[in-house]
This record gives structure tokens, C-alpha cells and sequence, in this order.
């Protein structure tokens, strides 16, 4: 992995998008190339596309993406948006990535991608809303994390998605005793994590609803004391108009937790700059 520290068109802060989605997903109507014009309205100045994808049919991201237009789409928005200041990525989040991952690594020797994210959206081929309908809210979030534990032993990635998504399915109020009684096994995904070079993102996608991003202050700063320095920053949006959602605010909590830069991926590998 390529570590440095880089100024950014002469200027140390960068705002960055590094989640968000389009019609290349399965859930989501958003043109490209108006995500990206919205991305420059917003004070966006690097945007990674993250398209969901999966190998595994047992689940509803199965069979969407068509890579061709997605490669087209991509390479037509840098074109259009060359002389503007964007810097147009290309990556994608996979959903359960320890599974098929031979699959996965022929897949990615052929078709170029900058950045990686994993994510778990499903427990046992079982989407989390019904996991935590089936299960108690402690039993489905022990199942949660040690999915978690899981892809991050397994997968070849570069960051880990919404870190504690769980909470977003949730129907009883949640509070962060709860993730701290999991710290044990917070702290192992994070720890594995580190040793790996996979970083995490936050995601500010819940922000509204829940009044706090994923993951929340508390496992930023554990990531951040267990000598995490990875971190992307991602709206997960799935509208043009949500792009950059939250990112501001996002920069000042990485600060607060500790962060003194966040990372920006090409070809999978990453910088810093600082913030
Ligand atoms: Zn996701
Ligand atoms: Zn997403």
C-alpha cells in the first residue's frame, strides 16, 4: 500500500465523497452525470462511485450490475467533467465479500477498480431488517459483528461500509450501551482490520434519522486509538441531490476522534490528505 501526505490542488482540505450510488445499482434511479454535476454544486471535489455488486445469487443485489455500462458511464463523466474540479472514481461495495473470494480476485484482475468497500447486508443469505425481526436485538447484532469479524479476516478490500449498520434496522431505540457491550468483538473486527489495511468509512447516511453517522463517535475513536488511520468519508447517497450530504460535518467528527487526515484511493491504493 502507498502511504504519503499530499497537498490537493495546493490546499491541504479535500472534500470527498467515497459512497454513493446510481442506476449501475440495483436501488437506485440517479444519472451519473447528474450525481456528478450535483457533486460540483455541493463543493465536491473527488467522488468515488460505489455500485453494490455480488457474486452471490441468494441475494437481491444478484444479477444487476452490467459492467460495460458501468465502465461507460464512468469514463464518460471524466471526460465530460476533465477541465472541472472533480476527480472521478471508479469502485464498488460488495455485499459479503469473504464469500467467493477466488471469484472475486479473477473478477477484479480484469476490470480496473479504484476502491473497494465491504460491506455485510446479509446474515446467512438473510437481509438484516428480518434478521433483527427473527432474532432478539442483542443476539441479531452478536450475529452482525461476527459477520463482520468475518469479512474482515476474509475479504480483499479497502474499507469496511457502514460499520455498525445494524442500528439503522433496528426498531427498538438503540443507544450505545448496547454496541459497548460488544466492545470485545468491536474491537477484534477493528484490530484485524488494521493489521490488514482495511480501513472504515463514515457514512452519513443516517445522520438524520438516527442523529448520527455510521459508525457512531464511539467506535471512530476506538478505531482511532487502536492506531486506525484509514478513513473515508461517504453520503451513501442513492439521489443526485443527497451527494456530499453530511460531508463537512463528517471532516469535523473525524477531527474531533482523533484524525488528523483521510484517505483518498486510485487503483486501490491510498493517500492522505490531511484535514
Ligand atoms: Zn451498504
Ligand atoms: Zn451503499
Amino acid at each position: 500500500m502507498r502511504e504519503g501526505f499530499i497537498t490537493y490542488k495546493g490546499r491541504n482540505i479535500v472534500f470527498t465523497d467515497y459512497h454513493t450510488h446510481t442506476n449501475n445499482s440495483f436501488d437506485s434511479k440517479a444519472i451519473m452525470m447528474e450525481t456528478c454535476q450535483k457533486a460540483l454544486e455541493n463543493g465536491v471535489e473527488q467522488i468515488c462511485f460505489t455500485e453494490h455488486f455480488t457474486l452471490n445469487p441468494n441475494i437481491p443485489t444478484y444479477g444487476h450490475m452490467k459492467w460495460e455500462k458501468y465502465r461507460e458511464d464512468i469514463q464518460t463523466c471524466q471526460e465530460a467533467f476533465k477541465n472541472q474540479p472533480l476527480h472521478i472514481l471508479k469502485g464498488i461495495e460488495l455485499c459479503e465479500p469473504h464469500k467467493y473470494t477466488e471469484e472475486y480476485k479473477q473478477l477484479f484482475q480484469k476490470e480496473h477498480i479504484d476502491f473497494i468497500l465491504g460491506s455485510v447486508h446479509n446474515i446467512k443469505d438473510i437481509g438484516l431488517r428480518k434478521t433483527l425481526a427473527k432474532y432478539s436485538r442483542l443476539e441479531a447484532y452478536d450475529l452482525y459483528f461476527k459477520e463482520m469479524l468475518l469479512l474482515v479476516e476474509k475479504a480483499d478490500i479497502d474499507c469496511l461500509a457502514h460499520f455498525d449498520l445494524i442500528k439503522r434496522y433496528s426498531k427498538e431505540a438503540f443507544s450505545q450501551d448496547d454496541f459497548e457491550k460488544f466492545e470485545p468483538l468491536i474491537k477484534k473486527i477493528l484490530s484485524k482490520a488494521i493489521e490488514r489495511g482495511i480501513g472504515i468509512e463514515i457514512n452519513t447516511s443516517t445522520v438524520e434519522a438516527l442523529q448520527e453517522p455510521m459508525p457512531s463517535h464511539y467506535i471512530l475513536t476506538l478505531y482511532r486509538e487502536l492506531g486506525g488511520r484509514i478513513l473515508t468519508i461517504g453520503s451513501d447517497s442513492h439521489y443526485s441531490e443527497h451527494i456530499g450530504r453530511g460531508i463537512k460535518e463528517a471532516y469535523a467528527l473525524a477531527k474531533e476522534c482523533g484524525f488528523t487526515e483521510v484517505s483518498i484511493f486510485e487503483n486501490r491504493c491510498a493517500t492522505f490528505v490531511s484535514i
